[in-house]
């Protein structure tokens, strides 16, 4: 598991940060030092926890920075909602190929309006393993959902949190995309 950058990603409730507790597990059971690293701005559950939904927590660090990550000297590195951070991508090959670190990552692929999510792009490009996963879609229940739309601009009655995304397979988001096209076509000609 030396001198790698792991990447897994894909849409919200995909199993991107299960997976990515996994390695987190593996590296203590393979005696390696381990920290875990969210940026700051990410307070779902707290400030100090990477949480998932389906399993437990681990301690993890809040950075804003790549550069923050070179403050830190330990074996393998995790870091949970990539797509949030910001900074210079080299900053993961100083710590691979210079160093000789490992680096899990995981975050989302694209945002609610279906664009390559901050430096996610070029995380692809330079990791040596990218994972993509699929969730299962709200409106058909197969498991393809590759999208996570947003309910929040149009619902106000939704719960804030995290109902306010749902994963959509490619058809069932051209679907409500095409519904939300109809609607705001009709709430302009009133
Ligand atoms: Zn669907």
């Amino acid at each position: 598991m030396q001198n790698r950058i792991t990447v897994y990603t894909g849409p919200m409730f995909s199993g991107k940060t299960t997976a990515l507790l996994g390695a987190y597990e593996r590296a203590l059971i393979a005696h390696k030092k381990v920290l875990a690293f969210k940026p700051k701005l990410d307070d779902r559950f707290g400030d100090s926890v990477i949480k998932s939904r389906k399993f437990g927590e681990i301690p993890a660090i809040s950075i804003t920075n790549l550069e923050d990550l070179l403050n830190y000297d330990v074996d393998v590195y995790i870091i949970d909602e990539f797509q949030f951070l910001q900074g210079d991508i080299k900053v993961l090959l100083e710590l691979t190929d210079a160093k000789g670190k490992s680096l899990f990552i995981s975050g989302l692929d694209m945002t609610a309006e279906r664009k390559p999510f901050g430096l996610m792009p070029e995380l692809f490009a330079i990791a040596d393993s990218v994972q993509k996963f699929v969730a299962i879609c709200h409106d058909c229940d197969e498991e393809n959902a590759v999208y996570s739309y947003f309910l929040g601009k149009k619902n106000v009655d939704i719960v804030v949190g995290n109902m306010e995304y749902i994963p959509l397979c490619r058809k069932c988001m051209q679907k409500r995309l095409t519904q939300d096209r109809i609607h705001e076509e009709k709430f302009n000609d009133r």
